[in-house]
């Protein structure tokens, strides 16, 4: 076979070569041990959970004064969504996560571009045309039908499914052969001519996993689609070369075809990548694990955390502590450290099942937000208002002492309270703070009868006095509760509970209904003093009179 022959009927109108491209795009000039490295996600529209973990490496990237960018795969134009990448962009920005270089809103920034795939078909055509004067790819005419009618007698045979061998019935046709398909239209797609034997296993230094051993790949894989569009392994690998990728950090559901990509980076002569497979999200699906999926769990969605309101910072520790062995001894001897300043690193990653759980989410997220002063969560909970609850975002505005005050109830000192993890949590708990979102959620405590419900709320009202101390209003919550034979220690109704109808916590709670509509609050007296007395003396009187 003559492939120049070949080399230029497939490709009449690629004249580049691949010096060409080298010299376009040089080693890049960077300190020693500098990492480059990228997400590469395709725009379809739905950023997930994965994106943000493999946008680790950014962190990456920074710390040893690399390189950090933005690939859109967009080869598979059926599955591209308007504004898929303005959302990519979007919900990095909103993590701190930022790009030296990569697709833009506007355009792209980068001397390594162009940085949407679809625009690269001529440095993928000119690799293309290179392999086949290698004589390591060849056009292939089968039909789909005679694909699936190979693959039905391979199974039959029992021999290894795939295009390879003496299956492989495109791989000797004549260049008159190929030429007379041409002329006559019919489609072709460009496969890797492979030599690989299935019986060798390839070691591959994997940036999280250590080394593997993965089987050559012995398979004609295809480079080209009949669009001349790449398929992923063949993209990816002239990006990453092109683009000078030194690690390329995704999902391990790609670890099945790291033996095409190896293969296709080793044909070329070129250096392969560090690849780093993290481990694929799962969670508990009653006693059993399984992979987070897009159709059952709402959470895999990046915008589930923000419309949730979860802090980005919160959702960083809980990403971390779930990804990374070291990460949260870490946290732990440096509580109030931004994350940022964690030293990260590969090796660390966790390398399998990466279990991911709303309610460790939410125990993170809580502690975080509970160090934090109360202006910061005035403003993250304002600003995340502005956004999902424009009524709470206005009537935040209008009383912004008010709310200022309400949220730093058991804020600071040694234990503060850790009542919400996300600003939508915060916004349910907050509520009965405003006369217009206030309800009465809880009962009445079940000891209390009716006639002492209005008792010791008359007695309440009557002795309220707004100048007190705590000590003295505290002082007067005990006189009532022995008034009415209520046990003051409940410690002693514990003991004899047989002696009173209910004891000092029967009492604060009705107190606690009457005032915030829960039985579980902050600190009363304080919540009595952000809602003022008249307000307080209303809802107490209300609820006197409620039957
Ligand atoms: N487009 C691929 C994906 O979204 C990228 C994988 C990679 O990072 O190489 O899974």
């Amino acid at each position: 076979m003559d492939v120049q022959q070949l080399a230029n009927l497939l490709f009449p109108d690629i004249t580049k070569t691949i010096a060409d491209y080298e010299a376009q795009y040089p080693p890049r000039n960077l300190p020693e041990g500098a990492v480059v490295t990228r997400i590469a996600p395709s725009p379809t529209g739905f950023v997930h959970l994965g994106n943000l973990y493999n946008a680790i490496g950014e962190r990456l990237a920074h710390q040893t004064g690399g390189v950090f960018f933005l690939r859109i795969e967009d080869t598979d134009q059926k599955r591209e969504v308007e504004g898929a990448v303005e959302a990519v962009i979007d919900a990095m920005q909103f993590y701190g996560v930022t790009f030296d270089e990569g697709a833009t809103v506007e355009d792209e920034i980068g001397a390594y571009g162009p940085y949407r795939q679809r625009r690269r078909k001529e440095l993928y055509q000119t690799i293309a045309k290179a392999l086949v004067l290698q004589g390591l790819a060849y056009p292939c005419f089968c039909t789909e039908e005679s694909l699936t009618a190979m693959r039905e007698e391979q199974m039959a045979e029992k021999a290894n499914i795939g295009y390879y061998g003496k299956w492989a019935c495109c791989r000797e046709l004549t260049l008159a052969q190929v030429q007379e398909k041409l002329q006559a239209g019919l489609p072709w797609v460009l496969r890797f001519r492979s030599s690989g034997d299935p019986a060798n296993m390839i070691p591959v230094q994997d940036g999280i996993r250590g080394e593997l051993k993965v089987q050559e790949n012995y398979t004609d894989f295809v480079l080209l689609k009949s669009d001349g569009i790449p398929t992923y392994h063949f993209a990816h690998v002239v990006d990453d070369h092109f683009m000078r990728t030194t690690h390329v950090i995704r999902d391990e559901s790609w670890l099945a075809t790291l033996p095409i990509h190896i293969q296709t980076f080793d044909a070329l002569g070129w250096q392969r990548p560090i690849y780093c497979h993290t481990a694929t999200l799962m969670k508990m699906d009653g006693e059993s694990k399984r992979k987070l999926s897009k159709r059952k769990d709402p959470e895999l969605a990046l915008s589930y955390y923000r419309e949730e309101g979860y802090p980005q910072e919160a959702v960083w520790l809980y990403l971390l502590t779930v990804l990374n062995s070291n990460f949260e001894e870490w946290h732990l001897a440096n509580p109030t450290a931004n994350s940022r300043d964690f030293t990260f690193s590969l090796e660390k990653m966790s390398s399998s099942g990466a279990l991911f759980d709303l309610a460790k989410l939410d125990n993170i997220a809580k502690d975080y937000l509970s160090l934090q002063t109360a202006d910061f969560v005035y403003n993250g909970l304002l600003t995340w208002a502005q956004q999902y609850d424009t009524d709470l975002a206005a009537r935040m505005k209008q009383k912004r002492d008010c709310y200022l005050a309400a949220i730093n109830i058991g804020r600071g000192g040694d234990k503060p309270r850790k009542d919400f993890g996300s600003w939508r949590q915060a916004a349910a708990f907050l509520s009965f703070y405003d006369a217009k979102t206030f309800a009465r959620i809880d009962a009445c405590p079940a000891n209390i009868s009716l006639e002492h419900k209005q008792q010791i709320l008359q007695q309440y009202l009557d002795t309220l006095d707004f100048a007190d101390t705590p000590e003295a209003w505290f002082a007067k919550v005990k006189a009532i509760t022995e008034a009415m034979g209520y046990a003051v220690q409940v410690k002693k109704y514990k003991k004899n509970p047989e002696l009173y109808p209910g004891s000092i916590v029967d009492v604060s709670n009705l107190i606690r209904v009457a005032i915030t509509g829960r039985q579980n609050s902050p600190d009363l007296w304080d919540i009595s003093h952000v809602l003022g007395e008249t307000e307080t003396r209303r809802r107490i009187t209300e609820y006197l009179h409620e039957a």
